[in-house]
């Protein structure tokens, strides 16, 4: 076997919701092959996951990867001012190499706090794409689509179509969907053209919708309904449709979006610091909707770290409902594994340690102070460990950090590079240079 790990706490996220003490799990070709008592065999790697809890890397299922570069530049904004003042000011003057040094920023980020899969919608893909491979991380990079005045729609259709093209099917680590931006940036017949490319590609469509009560109050002036009801109404919604946000949705809609079976991405973090509302999770659940959790681009957050997500999303919804009860622990953790990667369509592959699926596998250092006693494992990661407790990070059976060295990325030369094409950005951008 590739890799031997012994003297874990397992925490399985399987049907049975297994949490396994002091068992050992090993890996080959990329792939869990067994969990057991005290598996026996030659190993090229022997971890020792003794004070660790081993579970399946983290899913992040809705981010703008190289928005990294915008972090603390735009806070306590309204989320219109924020788009239109700042953010969208910034974009128009991205190159290629800014989201390059971005997303390397990123795929960093993201492996030192244990997240092994995310799903992006970005400009120049190919970049992300790029920064991924190097990283040795799984992506699922959302091809934009974003009918602004002066852009050329056909251009990126055709570009998507490519992108996802090439990146469809198969054991790469980078898959790809079709990213149209929101109802409000996408005229009903770009969202249909989507639709149809998506379809015959046989792969998703990711896609913000219902973020703010203003965007639901233009839709019902535009198109007389409230998005998810518009979409509905044009037949764009199918079991495809990764939906981030859905804040602002209606009882109404909740059944459309379970009767469609389309996913859901709540960003707690980002609905939190721009103030765009609390979205009804407990109620989507209920409700039988698949949610998955996201961070959104590091310029609303301002940080990757799904373990801040998971807590953020557990107390939110405690305090919103006055219920205590409300996302208990184990259910907040499946929305950031298997029901992340059920949204993205790769729950074959990932978001649960079984024999047969891909070994994304992290630890969790409970060494520490914050962590001990172990009393329970499912409630420590939601509620008491950090990105940073994150000890070792395993991607389709290769290891990418161990002992909280990253293997496959020079994090001196990461660093250094995001914040140099940081600066030449908001400088192109005119904005105020950024504290070095
Ligand atoms: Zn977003």
């Amino acid at each position: 076997m590739d890799i031997l790990i012994k003297n874990g706490v397992l925490v399985t996220m399987d049907k049975d919701r297994r949490v396994l003490k002091n068992f050992s799990l090993a890996v080959e070709d990329g792939l869990i092959t067994e969990i057991g008592k005290d598996l026996k065999g030659e190993a090229d790697f022997v971890l020792d996951a003794a004070d660790k809890i081993v579970l399946p890397g983290l899913i992040n299922a809705h981010t703008h990867l190289a928005m990294t570069l915008f972090r603390g530049i735009a806070d306590d904004l309204e989320l219109m001012k924020w788009l239109n003042e700042v953010i969208w000011p910034i974009e128009g003057k991205l190159e290629p190499g800014h989201v390059y040094a971005g997303s390397l920023l990123g795929c960093l980020e993201m492996i030192t706090t244990g997240t092994t899969c995310f799903n992006d919608m970005y400009f120049f893909m190919d970049e992300v794409a790029r920064s991924v491979k190097e990283a040795g991380i799984r992506g699922v990079l959302s091809y934009p689509i974003i009918a602004l005045e002066g852009t050329d729609v056909d251009k990126l259709l055709r570009e998507a179509d490519e992108g996802v093209r090439e990146y469809s099917g198969g054991d790469d680590l980078v898959t790809a969907f079709f990213g149209p931006h929101a109802p409000y940036t996408c005229p009903t017949e770009v969202l249909l053209k989507v639709r149809d490319l998506a379809e015959k590609r046989r792969t998703g469509v990711h896609i913000h919708v219902s973020e703010t009560k203003g965007e639901v109050e233009n839709s019902v002036k535009e198109h007389g309904m409230p998005p998810f009801q518009y979409l509905d109404s044009i037949g764009f919604l199918y079991d495809r449709v990764v939906a981030a946000h859905a804040v602002w949705v209606s009882t109404e809609e909740i059944g459309i979006l379970r009767e469609r079976k389309t996913k859901v991405v709540h960003n707690p973090v980002c609905n939190m610091k721009l103030a765009s509302g609390i979205a009804k999770v407990p109620e989507y659940l209920d409700n039988g909707v698949t949610v998955a959790l996201g961070t959104d681009g590091a310029a609303s957050n301002n940080t990757l770290d799904m373990f801040d997500t998971m807590k953020t999303c557990a107390l939110l919804h405690k305090i919103s409902t006055m219920d205590p009860a409300a996302m208990p622990a184990y259910q907040t953790l499946e929305l950031a594994t298997i029901k992340a990667a059920e949204s993205l369509g790769l729950d074959d592959k990932i978001g649960s340690l079984e024999a047969g699926k891909k070994a994304d596998i992290i630890f969790v250092d409970t060494h520490r102070p914050s962590l001990t006693p172990l009393n329970n494992p499912v409630s420590h990661l939601v509620y008491s460990a950090r990105g940073c407790d994150v000890d070792t990070v395993i991607v389709d059976g290769k290891i990418v950090m161990e002992n909280r060295v990253v293997r496959t990325l020079d994090k001196d030369e990461v660093l250094r590079f995001a914040q140099e094409q940081a600066l030449d950005l908001l400088t192109k951008a005119g904005k105020r240079e950024p504290v070095s």
